[in-house]
């Protein structure tokens, strides 16, 4: 079947009534058990449920659900995105191996490593794009993970997943990429042999900017040693948000779409502006990794960041002047939204960190969502005018 047929009639039977078209959300945090036989055949075969830090029927639709979407054999949800990000590490690393990490990365994802991974004696080494472009299995060995992330937040580069995996396999290390720009309507990165893909649910997943969520898929042995660590540290998806994820999932096919026509609209008019230096879109033929993007990518995503003259002054000056995006952190919902990343989603990083992430002090980023395009250009023109 086909991905946007997929998306649209989703799955959602989690009631032997009758299937309800929509899956109910099933709030009980315990199940009740007719016997010791049956905790023992939950606990023997897997069988019933028993806990809701554990699994929990909605959320089980929800993980099958995006299992289909991403064609992998198992999927976990979480409460955000960083709680899947660190438990699939905790989860997949034990203290004293190595985890080489991709240097333009969400600025959150680097203090995880930095501030706290680095705690727990999880050694890290940073790959520039350069590197990662050049990759041999050599470059990660005594590497037990390689992180990625494509297209990276926010300077919207693009890395050659099928490449990447071949090194990290051959160096005997797990490929994981955190594809949350993208989704899976636009890039399945286990069909390109990464191991597992990590996304913020909060963004495109969801696609309304009311769900806090995360995901990772990969095969089902790699799912459950996840998911026995989301046990332990706790960061279990919500019934409620499993129930609006799995909502946002039926309309993911149609919205990345109208997300795609936005941003093209957007980048091609920025790209023409006099008072702006460098668009980044991976949709347009000057982008640095068009050609990967192309040949990984059935789409380009909603996503724009682009620089103006005046550095940081000039940033906020647009910032500011823009009315119909709106300025808030976060991106992948239905309405635009504009942040300038040095001082947001990077702010904690130092200096040279923000250069290695490819973030400048002029740049801003733009989450297209689903207003006219017209509309959006017109907003720019004024902003930047
Ligand atoms: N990964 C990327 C690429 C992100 O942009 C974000 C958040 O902005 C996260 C992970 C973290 O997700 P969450 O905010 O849902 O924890």
């Amino acid at each position: 079947m086909d991905f946007r047929t997929r998306c649209a009639r989703g799955t959602g039977a989690v009631s032997d009534i009758g299937r309800p078209l929509a899956p109910p959300i099933v709030t009980a945090s315990t199940f009740e058990f007719r016997s010791q036989q049956d905790v023992e055949s939950y606990y023997g075969e897997g069988r019933g449920w028993l806990y809701s830090r554990y699994e929990n029927p909605t959320v089980r639709a929800a993980e099958r659900f995006l299992a289909d979407l991403e064609g992998s054999d198992d999927a976990a949800l979480f409460s955000s995105g960083m709680a899947a990000v660190s438990t699939t590490v905790l989860a997949l690393v034990r203290a004293g191996e190595r985890v080489a990490v991709q240097r333009e990365i969400y600025g959150g994802t680097v203090a995880l490593f930095r501030d706290v991974l680095s705690r727990l004696s999880i050694e890290t080494t940073w790959l520039g794009l350069d590197e990662i472009a050049r990759l041999t299995p050599e470059r990660l060995a005594g590497c037990r993970m390689l992180w990625l992330e494509s297209p990276t937040n926010p300077a919207l580069r693009i890395v050659d997943l099928r490449a990447a995996a071949a090194a990290a396999s051959a160096a005997g290390a797990l490929a994981v990429v955190d594809g949350t720009f993208a989704t899976p309507a636009l890039q399945r990165p286990l069909e390109l042999g990464c191991d597992v893909v990590v996304h913020s649910g909060t963004k495109y997943l969801g696609g309304h900017s009311d769900v806090t969520a995360g995901a990772v898929a990969a095969r089902s042995d790699l799912v459950a040693a996840i998911a026995a660590s989301r046990r332990s540290l706790g960061g279990t998806a919500d019934p409620f948000a499993a129930f609006l994820l799995q909502r946002g999932m039926r309309t993911l096919s149609v919205r990345m779409t109208a997300h795609e026509e936005g941003a093209a609209a957007v980048a091609r008019f920025l790209e023409e502006h006099e008072k702006v230096r460098r668009v980044h879109w991976p949709g347009l033929a000057t982008h640095p990794d068009h050609a990967i993007a192309r040949r990984q990518m059935s789409g380009f995503g909603g996503m724009v960041s682009f620089e103006v003259e005046g550095g940081a002054a000039g940033a906020e000056r647009v910032h500011d002047r823009l009315r119909l995006f709106v300025k808030a952190a976060s991106l992948g919902g239905v309405e635009s939204l504009v942040s300038i990343p040095s001082r947001m989603s990077h702010r904690g990083l130092d200096g040279p960190e923000l250069e290695r992430s490819g973030v400048t002090p002029g740049m801003l980023r733009l989450s297209v969502g689903l207003e006219s395009p017209g509309d959006l250009v017109a907003d720019l023109g004024e902003a930047l005018g």
